[in-house]
């Protein structure tokens, strides 16, 4: 067993695509298996509607995640796909569910986790809708109702917010960089990592301050690792 660290995030597993759930099921078991652990950065899923979803078609990853969480820890944050995934399946799947910002002591580094969304602040409308979302009195009148009235209310949701993407730029769906400022200061980390811009980079903020941005899985595998006197290296294919 070595003492690497594994981050992931934005494999949008979803039926329609199988080719990604079965990249992330040999991720899981050949990549990772000799990990000590792996951290899921969020949406995970094209979407979660809760976890009374019995989600066949995702039952392979949940046996996947379930044989590897036996050698190795997961962890999970949630993203703005996969926000109602909660201790039911955590407990079906193996894994441990964090909330954001999580900070890691990683030998010298402080680094702090999350999905990213958050510090896409230039994204006015995206803000006021995860405001009202993340909610816990939005989250129980969401779940009290029937799995297909919440599909219903998903798939009208997404067309909205594919509707409303087109009118946005790339700048506005990316990273604030004041945002990215703030965050280093509140959680007085050396390095974020985080998903969610399907934008992955190494971005130096300054001399002693890192952003590393974890890819989708969309096109290939993305992965980011971590071990002890060697440091990060991010695993992308658009990544030189
Ligand atoms: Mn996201």
């Amino acid at each position: 067993m070595s003492e690497e660290y594994l981050f992931i995030s934005d494999c949008h597993l979803d039926p329609r695509r199988p080719e990604i759930s079965a990249s992330l099921i040999e991720f899981l078991q050949v990549r990772a298996s000799t990990a000590r652990r792996l951290y899921i950065l969020g949406d995970l899923f094209e979407v979660w509607l809760g976890d009374d979803d019995p989600a066949e078609a995702h039952q392979a990853v949940i046996d996947a995640l379930h044989d590897l969480a036996a050698s190795c820890e997961i962890f999970f944050i949630a993203g703005n796909r996969d926000f109602l995934l909660g201790e039911d399946f955590a407990a079906r799947a193996g894994i441990t569910l964090l909330e954001e910002p999580h900070i890691l002591q990683l030998e010298h580094s402080r680094v702090v986790l999350l999905h990213g969304d958050t510090l896409c602040t230039d994204d006015h409308d995206y803000q006021k809708f995860r405001a009202m979302v993340r909610d816990p009195a939005w989250i129980s009148v969401m779940l009290a109702k029937s799995l297909t009235e919440r599909q219903q209310l998903a798939a009208r949701l997404r067309d909205d917010s594919k509707a409303a993407m087109k009118q946005k730029t790339s700048e506005i769906m990316d990273a604030n960089e004041a945002a990215v400022g703030e965050c280093f200061r509140a959680s007085d980390a050396d390095v974020i990592i985080h998903g969610h811009t399907h934008r992955p980079a190494l971005h130096r903020y300054d001399a002693n301050l890192r952003r590393i941005v974890l890819g989708d899985w969309v096109g290939e595998p993305s992965f980011l690792s971590w071990q002890p006197g060697q440091g990060f290296s991010l695993s992308d294919p658009r990544v030189g």
